[in-house]
């Protein structure tokens, strides 16, 4: 119909994989979401019903004559990125499970692996690049669901640290003798405003938390953000997952409050915390923005 019809085909497969949901689209270059499946994660058999529901995607995109350019996966950690391994704390039964293997035979595609969290970076990089030709040189984007991770990307390139792990803003410490952390520390951020350390706290499940808990949550989340910009010289925070979108307005507007009153530096009077651009979308949005991050740098993250 038009000279661009051929590249309306092309599309990523995305995949993440998070504590409460597993989530498959085939998302075009364009940024458009052209297919979406979920389903609850569930307790076993997990590979199989991930496997089901990207069968599913891949024959939808056959029969409308998709052409996957690679396949995106989002998951929490920890993993080995160099072996394709993952063992996300909210899935007992994968220890060291080689998911990048597994993906590949499936779908006969190019998988890129990547810590959640970092993905969700990448899809605000999208978003703004899309609509804007000024992304900012180095934004952050912070995910607040079963755990609290981040991303950072400076001048259109993932941070990656020594590891592969930077970016890890759910360790730093904001309450001294606070909750205990899986990590095996005290006072994380993670321990105190993931969804399980909030539904540890009030004895019920976290989207159902007061008004004065989820200002608590943010007045935290804000202070960690204060730390990371000024170590980071970052202003443009955005923050996505389940617990943050969920806790809404009164938990952003308490982590702004509290991010400026952290960040006394004149470098950081701009420092703003946003939802991130793509909301309940955002996370397979990021896993497709993997797989074209992949493609565009033709090297491994
Ligand atoms: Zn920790």
């Amino acid at each position: 119909m038009s000279l661009t019809a051929a590249s309306d085909k092309d599309a990523y497969l995305a995949v993440d994989i998070g504590g409460t949901k597993i989530s498959v689209g085939v998302i075009s270059v364009t940024r458009l979401v052209l297919y979406e499946s979920r389903i609850p994660t569930p307790e076993i058999n997990v590979w199989e019903a991930l496997a089901e529901q990207v069968s599913n995607a891949l024959l939808w995109g056959a029969r409308n004559d998709i052409n996957f350019l690679a396949c995106g996966v989002g998951c929490g950690g920890p993993m080995r990125l160099d072996d394709g391994v993952v063992s996300p704390l909210h899935i007992r039964e994968w220890n060291n499970f080689p998911l990048v293997t597994e993906m590949q035979r499936l779908t006969t595609l190019d998988v890129i692996l990547e810590n959640d969290a970092k993905a969700l970076v990448l899809a605000e990089y999208w978003s703004r690049t899309q609509s804007s030709d000024l992304a900012p040189p180095i934004m952050m984007s912070v995910l607040v669901s079963t755990g609290v991770g981040g991303g950072i990307l400076a001048d259109g390139r993932l941070l990656m640290g020594r590891s592969g792990n930077a970016g890890h803003i759910g360790h730093v410490i904001v309450q001294e003798n606070g909750n205990e952390c899986a990590c095996g520390a005290r006072g994380c951020l993670e321990a105190h405003i993931s969804g399980p350390a909030i539904a540890r706290e009030i004895g019920a499940p976290a989207a159902t938390a007061n008004f004065q808990t989820r200002v608590v949550a943010g007045t935290l989340l804000g202070q960690a953000i204060a730390s990371v910009a000024a170590t980071m010289d970052v202003t443009d925070v955005t923050v996505g997952g389940s617990v943050a979108l969920g806790f809404g307005a009164d938990f952003f507007e308490a982590a702004q409050v509290s991010a400026r009153q952290h960040a006394g530096l004149s470098f950081l009077r701009d420092l703003t915390i946003s939802p991130v651009a793509d909301r309940s979308l955002a996370p397979l949005v990021g896993a497709a923005a993997l797989a074209k991050y992949s493609v565009e740098h033709a090297s491994r993250l």
